[in-house]
């Protein structure tokens, strides 16, 4: 077993510990407090001098000298507004709130490549800068955009990130070069008709028939809209109306999402959007307030950043484990500012089963898989590794 395996294994059931811990201490978008004080201790710990970014965050460098290239690796910190239903040891003890995107194992990972990367600091062919964000899961417009806006990525060539996927079998690497995850757009729809009594319906102007064609003719925005092209998805989320049987309401309000991928995509898709709700309201008689408001941007891999991840993955997780199937994933991600400021990747390391019952991000019973702990850790330092290969190579660009 080589020197770096064993340093590896050795600090993995303290990395265990702590996520573990983190999962039972779960803090929301910038209310990571505990979570950060716990992650500037590890740093301080091993010789870094962390500072705070994006109100919640914490970055940390480990400087080599001002000549040399800066490559940046990123975690996330949050948990997600939602409940907990495992019996687990380490269950949320925190009510609705509760680590179900995994953002605790994605710290695990980064802390842990902190530790591995401080023994090696004079040795280090570039600087790292380590990311720990706040806020992924759409507070405020996201952490990693105010973590650029504050110029954590300045003078940084390549940043990359990863997520954890129980949708891909476990251990294996999933990325592809350009569009890994959506541009999200929030919906939302208000009619206003006129109410009354629902036995005379001739004298009222039904907000809800007008809002169920709607949710049905806003199907069509994609099938007939975009064809056999695709790549886009319009959902319905929320549809309220009414008070009781007898009466027909005066309002309805409706909200969705909207995914896509390229930008000529999303124009005719809200254009569509915008053109199905004016004529469906008009043909009822109701009147509609649409918005559309744009979340996070597609989230960009670079084409050299992609093939360091692929090879970087074949050698640790062997290349047949290696591929694009199943991307882009319609999910939204703020690592996409990240890539916007500089070039960057963000891969996906599969943590499901054969079976596929795994419950996946999100779902109120899924946990974080610890056995990704050694894999996440692997990689980046892989990423950190061939940055420095292809740097002394002159292969760079
Ligand atoms: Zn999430
Ligand atoms: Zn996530």
């Amino acid at each position: 077993m080589s020197e770096a395996t064993q340093e590896l294994d050795a600090l993995l059931p303290e990395l265990t510990a702590i996520r573990r811990d983190l999962h039972k201490h779960p803090e929301l978008g910038f209310a990571e407090h505990r979570t950060g004080a716990i992650v500037r201790a590890w740093l301080e710990r091993h010789g870094y001098a962390p500072r705070t970014a994006a109100k919640t965050g914490v970055i940390a460098d480990l400087h080599r000298s001002g000549l040399a290239p800066t490559i940046a690796l990123r975690a996330d910190l949050d948990c997600l507004p939602m409940p907990e239903t495992t019996d687990l040891p380490h269950r949320s003890v925190h009510d609705g709130c509760a680590h179900k995107c995994g953002h605790d194992g994605h710290t695990a990972i980064l802390l842990g490549v902190s530790a591995l990367l401080a023994r090696r600091r004079n040795e280090l062919g570039c600087n790292v800068r380590l990311l720990f964000q706040p806020a992924e899961e759409g507070v405020d417009g996201g952490g990693a955009k105010v973590m650029v806006a504050e110029g954590a990525l300045e003078g940084v060539e390549e940043v990359y990130g990863l997520h954890n996927w129980p949708g891909f079998r476990s251990h294996r690497i999933h990325v592809r070069a350009g569009a890994m995850l959506a541009q999200t757009h929030w919906m939302s729809i208000r009619l206003f008709g006129v109410g009354g009594h629902a036995s005379q319906p001739q004298l009222c102007r039904d907000v809800i028939v007008a809002g169920s064609h709607l949710v049905v003719a806003l199907q069509t925005v994609v099938a007939r809209g975009l064809g056999y092209e695709g790549g886009a998805v319009v959902s319905v989320g929320k549809f309220s109306a009414g008070t009781t049987d007898n009466v027909l309401p005066g309002s309805a309000e409706l909200e969705g999402t909207v995914r896509t991928f390229a930008p000529d995509v999303t124009e005719r898709v809200l254009s569509r959007i915008r053109e199905v709700v004016g004529g469906v309201a008009s043909t009822f008689g109701v009147r509609a307030e649409l918005e559309l408001a744009p979340g996070y941007p597609v989230v960009m891999n670079d084409p050299v950043c992609t093939a360091a991840v692929q090879r970087v993955g074949a050698a640790i997780v062997g290349a047949p484990q290696v591929s694009d199937v199943g991307l882009p994933i319609a999910g939204g991600e703020d690592f996409a500012y990240m890539a916007q400021a500089t070039r960057g990747a963000f891969f996906f390391v599969g943590t499901g089963d054969e079976s596929g019952g795994v419950p996946t991000c999100h779902h109120p019973d899924f946990d974080f898989d610890d056995t990704m702990i050694p894999i996440g850790i692997r990689m980046f330092l892989g990423l950190v590794d061939d940055h420095i290969a292809r740097r002394a190579s002159g292969r760079l660009a």
